[in-house]
């Protein structure tokens, strides 16, 4: 999805406070509703942006509209509660006004579509606020924040807020002395969050105890790190913030034989950014299914033909669909044929007429939820790329596309005498030399080239319109920096490096033949002394 310009930001900050503004004046349910929606559409915004202090102002925001949403009859809300949703309006229009900066500091550039593009990946300030015993930690971290072109900058725990600068940092770091907060601590903490309520506030060091840290998020912390597992954590968590998440729009197929009906669910979720498309007739289901791939169903009960329920269970015997969640829409209010409705393999049950806004929720929170898990079969658990399998089939894919004109590199890369790290530093700190590449690769490369971890520390990276030549420069390019990639562990930092081989089309031209010559070309690479890229046939 295509990051929109910075003034989208204001357009729907605008009609978020005008839509405030008329309820205000005339106090109507549905301009509430409209209020409502328009809250968590900018959530939803800020969400794709990764802001989550604006995320979290607006979900305060949109829970707190919620709670009073009631029906006609209770519309106006009482004086004090508009007065209260005012105060949360404009402090969320405060919040956006100050963050502005670090947000246009951070955007990343659309992915580079030429080969030439492909670089470093722009610098973004993170503040570091240590304990004097923690110096060391917190060079370590700044020196490999610095690799990954994050701008550091040191705050005392001491100091008055920095309030006053002006570009306000996409991460603040707390390393504390020992694993408790202390009250000055906890104040200090308090005092950036205000200043910074769309920065991500991180804790390093905190026991994994419930008390420490709800006691920390109450301060304003987002999120607090183990003291174990430190120096990973916290590149992983700010590397987080800065992909470009390429977020797919939701899909929605709505089977539904009124035309009203379809018309009006149509119009909630498109206010919230979601695609569908709607049958009439439940005996085009599969059909439907197949060619629009849908996240979610939502299913009218009682159509002509087949109900619901009938039509869900045909779906769900296919394994195709045995998850997609489905969500019926009824007029029946009848709990014994809602739990029946459910059993038969719906997944939620809403009453018709709906509540948008309860539509919406429900249809998003689903998806999510549902991507998760399909996600979490294809990604590798440790470093989020495509694992073995799921790297396979997308190179298999990618072959098939690529035309004799464009071609495709391939490369495969894997980290020399990486035993004798996991035997010297320990596997928790081998493992984070092996994120250190996956990020780097990902930092590197262009959405559209294949990144997988093949195996332990081996990695399958494919580019699409690359020629061998320009692949093994950029390969090359990416094997001298993380030569010289600091990897942080307890001790100081350690340096590692990697082997490549690369081949190519047309000269091999299946998926197969390329990673098989792309390993030989590796192992030429290994046997010619490592920290090197070969080409192969
Ligand atoms: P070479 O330069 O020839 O590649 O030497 P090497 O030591 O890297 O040899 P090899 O590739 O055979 O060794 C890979 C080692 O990586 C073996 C295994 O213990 C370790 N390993 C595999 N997966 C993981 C992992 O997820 N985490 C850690 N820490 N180590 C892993
Ligand atoms: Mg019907
Ligand atoms: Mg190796
Ligand atoms: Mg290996």
């Amino acid at each position: 999805m295509p990051h929109s310009s910075p003034n989208s930001i204001d357009d729907r900050l605008s009609v978020l406070q005008k839509r405030w503004s008329r309820y205000a004046e005339e106090g109507r349910f549905e301009q509430f509703i409209e209020f409502a929606i328009a809250v968590n559409s900018l959530a939803e915004y800020f969400n794709r942006l990764r802001l989550p202090g604006l995320v979290r102002l607006c979900e305060g925001l949109e829970n707190a509209a919620l709670e009073r949403l009631g029906q006609e009859d209770t519309h106006p809300v009482p004086r004090q509660d508009i007065a209260m949703l005012q105060r949360q309006v404009d402090a969320l229009a405060g919040a956006v006004a100050t963050s502005r900066n670090a947000a246009s500091a951070r955007r990343i550039p659309e992915a580079a579509t030429a080969p030439a593009d492909i670089d470093w990946i722009k610098p973004r300030s993170v503040w570091m606020i240590a304990a004097p015993e923690k110096q060391g930690m917190a060079h370590a971290l700044t020196e490999q924040l610095q690799f990954f072109g994050f701008k550091v900058d040191k705050h005392g725990w001491e100091e008055g807020q920095g309030a006053a600068e002006a570009e306000k940092p996409l991460a603040v770091l707390f390393i504390p002395a020992g694993d408790m907060a202390t009250a000055g601590e906890s104040a200090r903490i308090a005092a950036v969050r205000a200043a910074c309520p769309a920065s991500q506030l991180i804790y390093l060091g905190v026991e994994s105890q419930i008390e420490p840290i709800v006691a920390l998020m109450r301060a304003g912390i987002d999120i607090t790190i183990a003291a174990e597992d430190q120096p990973a954590m916290v590149l992983n968590c700010i590397l987080d913030l800065v992909q470009t998440s390429e977020q797919e729009q939701y899909r929605v197929l709505i089977v539904e034989d009124s035309r009203v009906a379809v018309a009006l669910i149509r119009r909630t979720l498109s206010q919230h950014g979601i695609h569908t498309h709607a049958i009439h007739d439940p005996g085009r289901l599969l059909d439907a299914l197949e060619f629009y791939k849908p996240d979610l169903v939502l299913m009218d009960m009682y159509m002509p033909r087949f109900n619901g329920v009938e039509a869900t269970r045909v779906l769900r015997q296919m394994a195709a669909y045995n998850s997609l969640p489905v969500v019926y829409l009824s007029g029946e209010s009848a709990v014994g044929m809602q739990v029946e409705a459910l059993r038969l393999g719906g997944d939620q049950f809403l009453m018709k007429p709906f509540n948008p806004v309860l539509l919406a929720a429900v249809v998003k929170t689903r998806i999510e939820r549902f991507r998760e898990v399909r996600r979490s079969t294809r990604l590798d658990g440790l470093t989020g790329l495509l694992n073995h399998t799921a790297a396979k089939s997308r190179l298999k894919a990618m072959v098939d596309e690529a035309s004799a004109d464009n071609g495709l590199t391939v490369a495969m890369i894997d980290i020399d005498h990486f035993k004798s790290i996991n035997d010297t530093f320990g596997h928790p700190v081998g493992d984070q030399v092996i994120r250190g590449l996956a990020w780097l690769l990902k930092g590197r490369l262009r959405s559209v080239d294949l990144i997988g971890r093949y195996g332990g520390e081996e990695f399958l990276v494919a580019l699409p319109g690359v020629t061998r030549d320009k692949a093994l420069s950029v390969i090359d390019r990416i094997r001298r920096d993380f030569s010289g990639l600091p990897h942080a562990h307890p001790g100081g930092a350690l340096h590692a490096t990697f082997s490549a081989g690369i081949a190519s089309l047309p000269e091999v031209d299946t998926a197969a033949g390329l990673t098989e010559v792309a390993d030989g070309a590796l192992l030429q690479a290994k046997r010619l002394g490592r920290n090197r890229v070969e080409t192969g046939a």
